[in-house]
């Protein structure tokens, strides 16, 4: 590439995170409604879900259908985080929400109404893929509230058994992600996440769930996984992968496990700004460590960002086609 092309390539990388991040401080809805159907990996119920705009600072709620209830997507309304993470009210629930929760975090989605007839979000291809590309597809639409952030002000340190997590001051929203696994595939593996839309889009959001065949009987004789199937899931037996189309990401588990970590810390309420170091976490660590978070109230501060920011544009519209290059966001060890 020529000086001239380096410099024009360089200028239209500022002007476009310039861009997008005025966009990120204004929250947003989807511009219109989408439908999305499919079966629920632990229950195997068929569901039909609506995702519908709603206005400012209203977050994230479920519906279920025939149910006068709304539940909140905040850490409150968590009430079970065992194989998947599930809402709550009044005994009424809504499982396995982390992926569809990481698809709205990924996209900056904040307020929206989600409609299920059924007790669980359909699992789709196992990861956040399709509900990021219906998501792109309505398009997604800034509102007039600026939306606020939890900013990470002191360290603060977390542990439960085997997980650790460790939230720091810094700039933007940095997520470094470790998994140890005695498996051949596995093993140790770390990478870190500098929070980027077109990043998630591309190298997370298409990341499936994983389990391990010695582990399916157990789970069905608890009455889970009932909807799972090599469609949904990658499966491991002891020497490697048994689905026949293979993985997308030589390195999918670990990204898989990062994507429900952006889903569970979602629960917090609001996006966070911070360098957040992971370790060995599931679900139930992930939450205990979002309930521990907001109860160290020293720790963070909510900000809204300062006043001179850029004006509040109108309308954009995110697609699928990432900038060469920004893979270089996504760093390993
Ligand atoms: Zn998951």
């Amino acid at each position: 590439m020529s000086t001239k092309n380096l410099l024009i390539y360089g200028y239209f990388h500022l002007a476009y995170s310039l861009l997008k991040r005025a966009l990120m401080r204004y929250q947003r809805t989807l511009k219109e409604e989408i439908f999305v159907e499919g079966v629920g990996l632990h229950t195997g119920t068929q569901a039909v879900m609506k995702l519908k705009p709603a206005p400012g600072d209203t977050g994230i709620v479920f519906h279920i259908k025939g149910k006068d209830v709304a539940i909140n997507a905040t850490a409150k309304a968590v009430c079970d985080t065992a194989f998947a993470t599930t809402l709550g009210v009044d005994g009424t629930r809504v499982k396995t929400v982390e992926h569809l929760l990481a698809a709205l975090a990924g996209l900056g989605i904040d307020n929206l109404f989600i409609e299920i007839d059924g007790p669980e979000v359909p699992i789709l291809d196992g990861s956040s893929k399709r509900f990021v590309d219906s998501i792109i597809g309505a398009g997604i639409t800034s509102q007039s509230c600026r939306r606020p952030h939890l900013k990470i002000v002191k360290p603060f340190f977390f542990s439960d058994a085997d997980a650790e997590i460790a939230a720091m001051p810094g700039d933007g929203m940095r997520i470094t992600y470790r998994i140890f696994y005695p498996h051949r595939l596995l093993g140790f593996q770390e990478m870190t996440f500098e929070f980027d839309e077109d990043l998630f889009v591309k190298e997370i959001a298409p990341a499936r769930t994983f389990g391990f065949l010695k582990d399916v009987q157990r789970l069905r004789a608890k009455g889970l996984a009932k909807g799972g199937s090599l469609e949904n899931a990658i499966i491991l037996n002891d020497t490697g992968v048994v689905n026949s189309s293979g993985l997308r990401f030589k390195d999918e588990f670990l990204r898989h496990k990062l994507l429900d970590f952006i889903g569970d810390l979602s629960l917090a309420g609001s996006p966070m700004e911070g360098h957040i170091t992971a370790s060995r976490t599931g679900h139930t660590s992930n939450l205990k460590f979002v309930n521990a978070l907001l109860a160290a109230a020293d720790c963070w501060r909510m900000v809204c960002g300062p006043e001179s920011d850029s004006p509040r544009l109108d309308n954009p519209r995110l697609d699928n086609q990432g900038l060469d290059g920004r893979a270089g966001n996504l760093k390993y060890a």
